[in-house]
């Protein structure tokens, strides 16, 4: 087969994946990261004081239903048992989420069997709204009111910086509400942390012979020519110099405090008023059960605009945004030898499930084409 040199702009968990998957066709790969580090936003590493295995840009739950993909991580790293179980603090007092048949009791004072429950939802719901469309309409219709202001509105507007009722619904039908006791935060197959982290994970991915991985360079168009295909997992509106603006974002900010023994006793605690300033509070020792630590690393996490400098990290994709997007994909759909990938490649949000199924039929694709000498697809994936 016609052996092949190719760049990979981008680390992250799309990079190697696709890097990996050409290389044990025999491919040649370069890796270029403008980080000092590889695994993108998956990346973490030890505190160096506790040594609490710290998720740096954000806490990160592996969950999936697609078997190959859960097969594929598990090559590269022994996935632990989690399961993700989120609190909430709403006024002074702690909830149950994702919504259950716990919250519905606590909140309400009741004790609920799951039909009774169900009924008392269905009556809280708003059912003259036929058809949510908005974030706000589709929590009033299916939870109802009280509900949506304790535990929805305050933290959807630190969130996203807009007021629910300008949000799509599909963002809250992430969340399930359920009416037994189930409080696993996803409803997926497969849960997991793997034992070494994330970071070790991506490591192992890109140990192959045709890889080679350079850390803390830029990617420039000035390379393109020196390989026969560019798989770019940058930010696409970089890519074209922001000739049309800046596709919108929204960034974190994470104030990290340490505290001996226990802070909070789980994971992830939401804020859910509004005047709390953040989102949530992340006690990262509790992403790693099957170990023992003293001291605690907790972060607070605060959601804004993302500006210039910042790191992009929730695309807002609004009427407005979709619009720019619209401009960059008709360049980027001219491309020749180029292959937009990844969450900033496509401005979209993507689980790692899906950012490594994507690779995957992004590898194959390419594979395919090559052999029969066909134009690459700038994307091999439906993008809206
Ligand atoms: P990235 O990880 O962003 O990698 C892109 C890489 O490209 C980066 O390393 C960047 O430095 C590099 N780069 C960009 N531009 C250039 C350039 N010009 N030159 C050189 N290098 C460049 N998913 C889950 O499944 N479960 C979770 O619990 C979860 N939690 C999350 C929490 C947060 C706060 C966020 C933001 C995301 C979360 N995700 C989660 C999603 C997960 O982070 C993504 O699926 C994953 O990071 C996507 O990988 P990627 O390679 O596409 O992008
Ligand atoms: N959400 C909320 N309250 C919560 C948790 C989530 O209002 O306690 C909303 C918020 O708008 C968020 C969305 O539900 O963006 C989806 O939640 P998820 O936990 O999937 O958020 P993400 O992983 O995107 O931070």
């Amino acid at each position: 087969m016609n052996k092949k040199n190719i760049l990979i702009v981008g680390a992250g968990l799309s990079g190697v994946v696709i890097a990996r998957k050409l290389a044990e066709k025999g491919h040649k790969i370069r890796i270029i990261d403008r980080r000092s580090h590889i695994a993108g936003n998956c990346y973490d590493a030890r505190d160096e004081q506790s040594q609490v295995m710290v998720h740096t840009y954000g806490p990160h739950i592996f969950h999936t239903d697609n078997e190959l993909v859960w097969d594929f991580i598990n090559k590269f790293s022994t996935m632990m048992p989690y399961t993700n179980r989120v609190k909430a603090t709403y006024g002074g007092r702690v909830f149950s989420l994702p919504i259950n048949l716990h919250t519905i009791n606590q909140f309400f004072n009741k004790t609920c069997s799951p039909s009774e429950a169900k009924e008392l939802i269905e009556q809280k719901g708003d059912a003259s709204i036929e058809d949510p469309q908005t974030f706000e309409e589709q929590a009033l219709r299916f939870v109802g009111r009280e509900l949506y202001e304790a535990f929805f509105k305050g933290y959807t507007i630190k969130q996203w910086g807009m007021s629910p009722s300008e949000l799509p619904a599909s963002i809250l039908k992430r969340l399930p509400v359920r009416f037994n006791y189930d409080d696993n935060y996803f409803n997926h197959k497969f849960q997991g942390m793997p034992k070494d982290g994330y970071t070790s994970m991506i490591e192992k991915m890109a140990d192959h012979p045709n890889i080679i991985i350079e850390l803390n360079v830029e990617y420039s168009h000035a390379e393109r020519d020196r390989f026969d295909h560019v798989f770019y997992s940058g930010p696409l509106d970089l890519f074209y110099d922001y000739q049309f603006g800046r596709l919108g974002y929204r960034t974190l900010d994470f104030e990290k405090f340490t505290t001996e023994g226990d802070f909070q006793g789980c994971a992830v605690m939401n804020y859910c008023e509004q005047n709390v300033p953040y989102t949530r509070i992340t006690e990262h020792k509790y992403f790693s059960p099957w170990e023992n630590h003293d001291q605690s690393v907790c972060y607070r996490e605060f959601s804004r605009s993302c500006t210039e400098n910042d790191i992009p990290y929730y695309p807002i994709r609004q009427v407005g945004e979709m619009a720019l997007l619209d401009k960059y994909l008709d360049l980027a759909n001219k491309e020749q030898g180029m292959t937009f990938i990844g969450r900033l490649g496509t401005y979209r949000y993507l689980d790692m499930d899906v950012t490594i199924a994507e690779a995957f039929a992004t590898a194959d694709k390419y594979l395919e084409t090559i052999d029969e000498q066909k134009m690459m697809p700038v994307f091999t994936v439906k993008v809206r």
